[in-house]
């Protein structure tokens, strides 16, 4: 007899974790298959926004490594623009750590973790839709797909993925105690010293995450350009603890993210933001999305799960599309973006009510002079 559940999620990332969670608080059973023993390792600056805490309906500064208040912007490392707020921006987190919180948060109200279970097979069977790993044969009624990147339940269901991918690279650096409390609450954003991307320092408790990202397209230079970054620093004596690189997929118009009994969610969805490269916001956000649509399909006993596209479209994938608009000015104009913050206060601010969800693109796209109205003072500056 094969174990059953209401629903498999594939992927114990913050994703995965998140959709485990709303559907366990809401009694559905809920098997979620992991690949990896967790706590893994995840490439990534782990920089969760403010906006992102507050789609969580519990705390998680036990799990901050520290927590941002001021962002310094600099062209090429030349002189910074210095932002401040009072409010937290952004909890930098280890994603071990986080993302097996987040899980665990999952398990305590009755999801049940296999880690360790790598997913190699997927088929309709029924009613019913089977899920083979490596030792056993799970079935369930709905499975989704919170596997990153590179989706398996993408690939063995079919699932055509419209996607464009940034490339991503992050060194843990391990830097003197005088170094590290300088960065104290303090992120560092480069323009300019990244191709078609930006350069980042993001604080850890112990360490300091030093990172680059740009198009997948222009990832030729990507490792020489990082560790140019890193020596340009100037943090006096370090070492480098781990370092590893990944790809962050941004799908394109009319991807389809649904199919009869499946789903997919944050990254195998393609839903990180391609002008800044995040992703852990969509990622909880697609989970709190599908669970209602996923409990209404199991109470009708009827699987139909088109409504999640619609919800995706109406509050992601508009967002992600006003996105790559503006990335693809940010990508060509690196010197006028800075020069555009160093000029007008309200640059800052608008980037403030994003990160805090205050704001959202659109709301940026409609307000005075919109779209237009950036483009040209981007011009003018
Ligand atoms: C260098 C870099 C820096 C980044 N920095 C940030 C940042 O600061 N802030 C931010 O918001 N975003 C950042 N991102 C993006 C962010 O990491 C992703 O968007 C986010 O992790 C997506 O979460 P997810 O749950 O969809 O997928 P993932 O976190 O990738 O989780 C997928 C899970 O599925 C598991 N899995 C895969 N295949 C299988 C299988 N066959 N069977 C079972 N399990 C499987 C994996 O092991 C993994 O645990 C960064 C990305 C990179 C590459």
């Amino acid at each position: 007899m094969k174990e059953s559940y209401d629903v498999i999620v594939v992927g114990v990332g913050v994703a995965g974790a998140t959709l485990a969670y709303e559907l366990a608080k809401r009694g559905i059973g809920v098997l979620v298959l992991e690949k990896e023993k967790l706590p893994r390792y995840k490439c990534c600056a782990g920089g969760v926004t403010s906006k992102a805490a507050k789609l969580l309906d519990f705390d998680i500064s036990e799990v901050a490594e520290d927590v941002i208040h001021k962002v310094s912007f600099t062209f090429n490392l030349g002189s910074p623009y210095l932002g401040q707020h009072s409010q937290p921006l952004i909890y930098t987190v280890m994603r071990d750590t986080f993302d097996h919180f987040l899980v665990q948060r999952a398990q305590q109200l009755g999801a049940v973790l296999r880690d360790g279970q790598k997913v190699t097979r997927i088929q309709a069977s029924g009613d019913w839709i089977e899920v083979s790993t490596g030792d056993n044969i799970f079935r369930s009624r709905i499975v989704a797909g919170a596997d990153g990147a590179y989706s398996v339940v993408a690939r063995e269901l079919g699932m055509k993925r419209r996607i464009e991918y940034i490339a991503g690279i992050e060194s843990e650096v391990v830097v003197s105690e005088e170094e590290l409390a300088k960065w104290k609450s303090l992120v560092q954003i480069d323009l300019g010293c990244i191709l078609g991307g930006y350069g980042w320092v993001f604080p850890k408790r112990n360490h300091l995450s030093i990172g680059a990202g740009c198009l997948a397209s222009k990832a030729r230079h990507l490792d020489r350009l990082h560790r140019k970054f890193l020596n340009l620093l100037s943090m006096g004596n370090y070492t480098i603890a781990r370092s590893s690189s990944h790809l962050i997929p941004t799908c394109t118009k009319g991807m389809v993210i649904w199919q009869d009994k499946a789903l997919l969610l944050g990254d195998a969805a393609g839903l990180a933001d391609p002008l800044t490269g995040e992703g852990i916001y969509n990622a909880i956000l697609s989970a709190r999305l599908a669970a209602p649509v996923i409990e209404n399909s199991l109470m009708r006993g009827k699987v139909g799960l088109q409504d999640y596209q619609e919800a995706i479209e109406e509050k992601i994938m508009s967002e992600l599309r006003i996105a790559r608009t503006l990335s693809k000015f940010f990508i060509r104009f690196p010197h006028l973006a800075f020069r555009m913050l160093n000029q007008r206060e309200g640059v800052w601010r608008t980037g403030c009510y994003l990160v805090l969800g205050e704001t959202d693109y659109a709301a940026i796209k409609e307000s005075k002079g919109g779209f237009k109205g950036i483009l040209n003072r981007l011009f003018r500056a």
